[in-house]
């Protein structure tokens, strides 16, 4: 057993590595969050407007977010909103001046799961950010149904339906479906596609993803409703809301 740094009171799981977006635009604060939070085994990434932010939290993928409410370019509570739509297990942690408590309630009701207040402490942030990537990892374990876009996956009974409807979807369909539900609204590659399916190296010639996005996206065309899978070209697939 590795020993664990005396700094390590909170055991953390997930927190050597886990990715952290952090949403502010006090230049003090981000490099006091960028030190604490890479100090403590996080892999940081900071946005100091809003619309960069939201872009950030939208588009990549993080463990996290740590998100200011007042920013430029898009309010805190703004971007909250954007993120549940393609991201509604990410963990969000506001920080709000003393002042602004009616923003803060908006926020825990737009799904934030925590708040801080400034001034706080660095090791209280670190604390409760471990303790919601603990609770995300548990949601995302015990979750027996995975829903994105308008469908919705039993992962018990590999049952999928789609507005309602039910699909009949063969068991590489089913993992590359439910691979891209879990990546909502993200650009995945060919080749993050397949490792995450196949599992093993392919020849990078090989065209599988390509054949297998057509099959899952004829079958999940309805009458009027097109498959929610979007072409990104010379990048790869996202799985996002109805056009
Ligand atoms: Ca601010």
């Amino acid at each position: 057993m590795q020993r664990r740094s005396s700094g390590d009171l909170v055991p953390g799981p997930r927190a050597d590595g886990a990715r952290i977006l952090v949403v502010e635009d006090e230049p003090g604060i981000i490099d006091f969050l960028e030190r604490g939070l890479s100090g403590a085994g996080f892999d940081v990434r900071c946005a100091q407007d809003g619309i960069e932010g939201e872009r950030l939290a939208t588009t990549e993928s993080f463990d996290a977010m740590v998100l200011d409410l007042l920013l430029p370019g898009r309010s805190g509570l703004e971007i909250m909103q954007a993120v549940r739509r393609v991201r509604p297990l990410m963990p969000v942690i506001i920080l709000s001046a003393l002042g602004e408590l009616d923003d803060r309630l908006s926020g825990l009701e737009a799904g934030a799961v925590d708040y801080m207040v400034k001034p706080f402490s660095v090791a209280e942030l670190i604390a409760r950010l471990r303790a919601q990537l603990r609770a995300a990892a548990h949601t995302l374990a015990s979750t027996t149904t995975v829903s994105a876009a308008d469908i919705e996956v039993d992962l018990i009974t590999r049952r999928v339906k789609r507005a309602g409807k039910q699909l009949h979807l063969s068991a590489t369909e089913l993992e590359l479906l439910v691979f891209m539900m879990r990546n909502v609204g993200q650009v995945l590659s060919r080749e993050q596609i397949l490792s995450a399916v196949w599992g093993y190296e392919h020849d990078p010639e090989t065209n599988i993803v390509d054949v297998y996005i057509g099959y899952l996206r004829r079958k999940l065309a309805l009458p009027e409703r097109p498959a929610p899978i979007q072409t990104v070209r010379s990048v790869g697939y996202r799985l996002g809301a109805v056009a």
